[in-house]
């Protein structure tokens, strides 16, 4: 079917980028709910309908469990929108960004009177299974659709109360790439380091694969520790990052939480050199993902509880939310 805006009722905003909005919507003539992408652009109708076009492979592709459905893209005035499946979980980022050991007070205290939560952090079993989900989304649009992601980040890892990893965003419109101003590349950056000094900017073809395994490396790092891993320091100054990025080395996983087997597979997307980083394949038979699908495949059903890990990480972050909140209202009262 044809989507458009008629068909489309707006519920509440979802979250924003650096391009555009993404709204909650209902396609009423189905009753499906679905996430709403605005993106605007300064362009002709030729323009627009050929970003339209190439949207339009999303539909002809056999659907990965690894990567959001697409229902359709349209355009109106210089907007172009386009229908995705709904992750009610949202991105990984708003999940995990917490530090490992923090306490807040509890918000519900449970059967045992817990007064503090504690965040534990992603356990290594959850970071396998993101990992491999990832690795396996990527894959996927690369052997079957011939496209490379181009934009591997905590915000377009999504999830849902499942539990279920899904990949958003990736580069299929070469056209809509070009059209994006790449002049606000914000201030935490997930390019490898060959993209940044440029050296291969005309060579599109194996390094743009391994850039992408790269921002995956990155991504898993962030993910573990809750926040962007190159230092803080480097956050004000966008080129002193772009530097430390191509000259110092890469970031690691924590080995006093993470097995070896985990640190080598993050390692070996993190290296330097594009040639060097491990492909696809390589990284689905590593030890650190293998694990996980024997885990996946166990007898007495998946061995990975990937829906109650979720529900502890929302409750931490309700208990947090709710701790910010009061700070700040203490803050604002009058003083006695
Ligand atoms: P950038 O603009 O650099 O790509 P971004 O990925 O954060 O950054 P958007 O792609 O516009 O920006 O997405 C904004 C937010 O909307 C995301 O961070 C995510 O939390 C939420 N979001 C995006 N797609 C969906 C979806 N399909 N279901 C649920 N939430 C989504
Ligand atoms: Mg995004």
């Amino acid at each position: 079917f044809q989507l458009n805006m008629e068909d489309l009722e707006r519920g509440e905003e979802l979250g924003r980028g650096n391009y555009g909005t993404v709204t909650k919507v209902l396609h009423t003539p189905t009753g499906v709910t679905m996430a709403l992408k605005e993106i605007r652009l300064e362009l002709d109708n030729a323009k627009l309908n050929a970003i339209i076009m190439e949207l339009d492979i999303l539909h002809r592709a056999a659907s990965s469990s690894h990567i959001v459905d697409f229902y359709g893209a349209f355009f109106v005035e210089t907007c172009v929108y386009y229908c995705m499946e709904y992750m009610d979980r949202g991105s990984l980022d708003t999940v995990v960004n917490f530090s490992f050991g923090e306490t807040v007070p509890a918000l519900h205290p449970g059967p045992d009177g817990e007064e503090e939560v504690i965040w534990q952090g992603v356990p290594e079993d959850v970071l396998a299974r993101i990992a491999g989900s990832t690795v396996k989304g990527l894959k996927f649009l690369k052997d079957e659709l011939g496209v490379i992601h181009r934009d591997v980040k905590p915000t377009n890892v999504l999830i849902n109360n499942r539990g279920q990893i899904k990949l958003c965003d990736f580069g299929v419109s070469g056209q809509l790439e070009k059209s994006i101003a790449k002049t606000n590349i914000g201030c935490q950056t997930y390019m490898a380091p060959e993209r940044i000094s440029g050296e291969h900017q005309n060579t599109v073809g194996t390094y743009t694969v391994s850039s992408d395994v790269w921002s995956l490396g990155l991504s898993i790092i962030e993910i573990a520790i809750g926040r962007y891993p190159y230092p803080p320091e480097a956050y004000s100054n966008i080129l002193a990052q772009l530097k430390t990025i191509i000259q110092d080395d890469a970031p690691t996983l924590p080995s006093d939480r993470y097995s070896p087997e985990a640190c080598d597979w993050v390692a070996s997307c993190l290296v330097k050199v594009p040639d060097g980083r491990a492909t696809y394949a390589e990284l689905l038979e590593h030890d650190f993902i293998q694990r996980d699908e024997a885990k996946a495949n166990a007898e007495n059903g998946d061995a990975v509880d990937m829906a109650g890990w979720l529900s502890k990480a929302l409750q931490f972050r309700e208990a947090k939310i709710a701790h910010v909140q009061a700070l700040a209202a203490a803050a604002l009262a009058p003083s006695a």
